[in-house]
This record gives C-alpha cells, sequence and structure tokens, in this order.
C-alpha cells in the first residue's frame, strides 16, 4: 500500500499513476481532547484501517497524480531522527574537504550516535525548500527514511523490522557551517519527506535498495543502501535504547557521498528503488 497525503487535508490511496481519495479515515480517527496525543494518529492505525482504506479507494476512480500538491506522508512526526555519515564515501568525501565539512562534524557514526532534527522543518514535496541563509551554503542529501509505527523501546535488531509503518525518500537539507547539527539542519523546510509512504509489505527488503538524486538532470548521488554502515534494524535498536519511539516518528538513514549546493529555482530530483520519485524545488 502507498499512502500519501495531498492539497493540504487530504488523504490518498496511489495505485498506478492515480491518487484515491480515502480522507474519510480520518473520521475514524477517534476523538480526542487536550492534551493531545504526542504520536501521528492515521500512522498508528494504519495496519488496523488498512482494509477500510482499501475499500474506500476502490469506490472512486482518484485524480492523476501530477494534478496534486503533494504534503509530507507524515502529518505530525514526533521526532525527526538522523544518522549522520553513516555510508563510508561519504565520510571519505567529508574528510577530505574540512573547509566544508568542519572536522568536529566528521566521525564514524559509532561515536556520534545519532541525532534530532526539529518537527517544524519537516514539509512535502509541493512546499520545496526555502533556502534560510542565501549567503550559506544548503546541500541536498538524499536519504531512505524509515517511519516508526508503533510505540517501542529497547528494540532489538532482529525484530527491529517489525516497528515500521513504512518508508518514504527523505531530504535532509543542510546548512554547512560550525554550528551543531540539529542546529544547522533544523531550519523550516529542511526535512522533505514523500512523495508517499510504501508499506514494508509492498517494498520488500530495504537493505538493497538503489537511490539516486539530480539537480536539474545531473545525477549528483547514486547509491545502495547496502552500504550503510548502520543498517536499519541497528539504527532502530540504538535510537531506541535512548528513547521510546512513536508512530509517526522517522529516521533518516543517513547520506550517500555526492552531497553539493543547491540554489533557488533548482529542480531536485531524488529516486529509491520500490518507492518512486519526490521532485522538489528550491526557493
Ligand atoms: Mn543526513
Amino acid at each position: 500500500m502507498r499512502i500519501c497525503r495531498y492539497d493540504k487535508t487530504r488523504i490518498g490511496l496511489v495505485e498506478g499513476d492515480r491518487i484515491h481519495d480515502v480522507t474519510a479515515v480520518a473520521d475514524r480517527l477517534g476523538r480526542f481532547g487536550y492534551p493531545l496525543p504526542r504520536h501521528d494518529l492515521l500512522i498508528a492505525r494504519l495496519g488496523e484501517l488498512r482494509p477500510d482504506l482499501e475499500a474506500l479507494a476502490r469506490r472512486e476512480a482518484g485524480v492523476p497524480i501530477a494534478s496534486v500538491e503533494l504534503e509530507s506522508p507524515v502529518a505530525n512526526p514526533g521526532k525527526v531522527i538522523a544518522a549522520p555519515v553513516n555510508y563510508k564515501k561519504h565520510f571519505d568525501e567529508a574528510a577530505a574537504d574540512p573547509v566544508t565539512f568542519p572536522t568536529v562534524h566528521v566521525r564514524s557514526i559509532a561515536e556520534s550516535g545519532v541525532f534530532l532534527k526539529a518537527s517544524s522543518s519537516v514539509v512535502g514535496a509541493a512546499e520545496g525548500v526555502r533556502r534560510r541563509f542565501p549567503d550559506r551554503r544548503t546541500d541536498h542529501e538524499v536519504e531512505l527514511a524509515v517511519i516508526i509505527g508503533e510505540t517501542c523501546g529497547f528494540v532489538p535488531e532482529s525484530s527491529a523490522l517489525s516497528v515500521v509503518a513504512g518508508y518514504c525518500i527523505g531530504l535532509d537539507m543542510t546548512l554547512r557551517g560550525s554550528e551543531d547539527r540539529s542546529f544547522r539542519k533544523s531550519p523550516d523546510t529542511y526535512t522533505v519527506l514523500g512523495p508517499w509512504l510504501v508499506t514494508p509489505d509492498e517494498l520488500g527488503d530495504p537493505s538493497a535498495l538503489d537511490m539516486r538524486l539530480a539537480v536539474n538532470g545531473v545525477v549528483r548521488q547514486q547509491a545502495n543502501t547496502r552500504d550503510l554502515i548502520f543498517d536499519i534494524p541497528r539504527l532502530i535498536s540504538l535510537a531506541s535504547s535512548f528513547y521510546t519511539l512513536e508512530p509517526g516518528d522517522v529516521i533518516l538513514t543517513g547520506t550517500p557521498e555526492g552531497v553539493g549546493e543547491v540554489v533557488a529555482g533548482d529542480l531536485i530530483s531524488a529516486t529509491i528503488d520500490g518507492i518512486g520519485v519526490l521532485e522538489t524545488r528550491v526557493h
């Protein structure tokens, strides 16, 4: 199943090149009073609501994907967890350029652990990236994004994939500089998620997916998730050993080599096999 959010408030199932409106399922999410739950209500019940979602989708003809504005597939990510330098060749390119990548940030993930991005940085493909400081370098980083489906802690690697609700493409947009990662990577629009969530049964094995990123049609990043230093189960296990993971939490698994600057007007096109293509504009 491929599920998306679009046109601000709509929920859709993606089939082929069409989106079927299943927004009515939101009525099934229950009534909540203050204080609201911290997690994402739809992601938390995705498995249980799946028959309803599929039945709703069958009832209507759908609209072409190209005719809608895609939002982040997760409406309310409680936290966005991200892996620093998690591909060997990206480590090498960073280590070779201490002007762009201050040495203090270029350490192995075993030393650094993971970091957090502000959830207010999350947008969908339609909104695009707004460069926060035009006089500083803002880079693209394409990453496989893992969306957590249940509340869990101290998850062993052996069962880690069972807590995953789905996968999408993530752009971990990054302001280069000396500040802490969580600060530089958290401006509004610096986390682009999309184009939709693909459930694990539809994606299959996430440990050998080709990915690439092009800017204005020129390929800059090309890699395979088999080259991750800490693989997905290890990232889930590590993160959940420090804090509880909740439905809708996102783990950005790290970017491969080839990161580079984007400027206003650029079209970023990120592809991960089995998921699709995320196209977004830089403003
Ligand atoms: Mn990154």
